[in-house]
This record gives structure tokens, C-alpha cells and sequence, in this order.
């Protein structure tokens, strides 16, 4: 689905993900393993192929949006994740190693990408114009969102959602982190910024300040 010209929504397995076609292609976000048909498909679909394929830029290490990612990256293809995601994920590999069950051990392998470059709060990716990187902590320690001020997009992985936040009781998830993210980081730009979440509907930021709980000035 277009959302702009250079901007498509795709839906792969367990979230979505945002292809930018220029003239190679990046992807926002991996889905979960098994991802790359549905990707490969829609490429496709615009006359384009994977070989095209530069960077798959993952806005946390959840396995919904870093697990497609080694299925598509090719050895050419830099997959770019936070510090703080990355350490966790190898925390979590290392605990498999501890306890080694192949079957375990295969499972984690498939989950992660084997090397990812850290994405830095404050980089501008030469994407669509310039793409900010964002750190916005809370639904994970190394969640990002990516903002695009030229198109007026904002990439929001499970940080925001339409009407809501990512969850914040899993591994590393931290209410007050994630509120403070949204409000120093997310409610300071354009309202008229249209934002796409990993999950469910786009939003803009002004609607989310009026409706989202987490959105409204700190009491
Ligand atoms: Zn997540």
C-alpha cells in the first residue's frame, strides 16, 4: 500500500513493516520469521526485487520486528538496531548457551540476526530526505522511532500507537521511561505529523496528544 510515492506499508508476518523505495530499497522493521514471501510478493508487485535491498532498519529487537531479518538479509544487506536492543538480545542468547538445548539454540538463532550496526540517537539515515533517529526508550531500552521532517512521517515501531503505547511488562519494559520518551521526544514535533506503528492504524500527533493518556503534558 502506498502512503506516499516513496513510502509503502507492508504487511508481513506479526507487524508492519515500511519499505522506502528509492532508488534501492530500505525496509522498516522484518516481521517475524517466515516474512520474506509476503515481502518478496509485494517487491514484486512494484517491479522491484530484493537484490535491491540495502538496510533493514529495526525500530527494537521484539522478535515480530527483528525475526524476519536474517531470512532477508543477504550478506549485503546492513541490519541496523539499536545498542540497547542488541545487547539484550545477545543477553538472551547467551542464556540459551548456558542451558544448551539444540532445539533452544536453534530457535534464538532464528529469532535474531547474527550482526546488526548500532543506530545512534540524533543519526539522519539518507533515507526519504533525511531520517532522525529517535530514542525513545520504555517499551524496550533500545526503542527507536524514526522521523522523516521533509515527508512529515513519523515510523513509531510499538512506542505509539493509535489511542495507545507498546506494552511495558516484558523483558526491559519501563512505564515512566516510555511516558517521558513520548512527551520529551514525540509530542514536540509537527502535530500535523502523520505517524505509522508497528501495529494497527496510522495516527497523527496531534490527535494522539488529545486522546493518548500517555501524550498529555506531565501532571
Ligand atoms: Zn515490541
Amino acid at each position: 500500500m502506498h502512503i506516499t510515492p516513496e513510502v509503502h506499508a507492508v504487511r508481513l508476518r506479526g507487524a508492519n513493516a515500511f519499505l522506502i523505495v528509492e532508488d534501492r530499497l530500505n525496509l522498516i522493521d522484518a516481521g517475524l520469521p517466515g516474512s520474506r514471501r509476503a515481502l518478496d510478493h509485494y517487491v514484486s508487485t512494484i517491479g522491484r526485487s530484493l537484490d535491491q535491498l540495502d538496510r533493514i532498519v529495526c525500530t527494537h529487537g521484539h522478535p515480530d520486528h527483528v525475526g524476519g531479518a536474517r531470512e532477508l538479509a543477504a550478506d549485503s544487506v546492513d541490519v541496523l538496531l539499536h545498542r540497547d536492543d542488541a545487547e539484550a538480545i545477545r543477553a538472551g542468547l547467551g542464556d540459551v548457551l548456558r542451558s544448551p538445548s539444540r532445539a533452544r539454540l536453534f530457535a534464538a538463532l532464528s529469532r535474531s540476526p547474527l550482526a546488526s550496526t548500532p543506530l545512534v540517537d540524533g543519526q539522519v539515515l539518507p533515507l526519504l530526505g533525511g531520517l532522525e533517529v529517535v530514542h525513545t526508550p520504555g517499551h524496550t531500552p533500545g526503542s527507536v522511532c524514526l522521523w522523516s521532517s521533509k515527508e512529515g512521517i513519523l515510523f513509531s515501531g510499538d512506542s505509539l500507537f493509535f489511542d495507545g503505547v507498546g506494552r511495558t511488562d516484558l523483558a526491559g519494559g519501563d512505564e515512566k521511561k516510555l511516558r517521558a520518551s513520548l512527551q520529551r521526544r514525540l509530542m514536540v514535533l509537527p502535530p500535523e505529523t502523520r505517524v505509522f506503528p508497528g501495529h494497527g492504524p496510522f495516527t497523527t500527533i496531534e490527535r494522539e496528544k488529545k486522546t493518548n493518556p500517555f501524550m498529555r503534558a506531565a501532571r
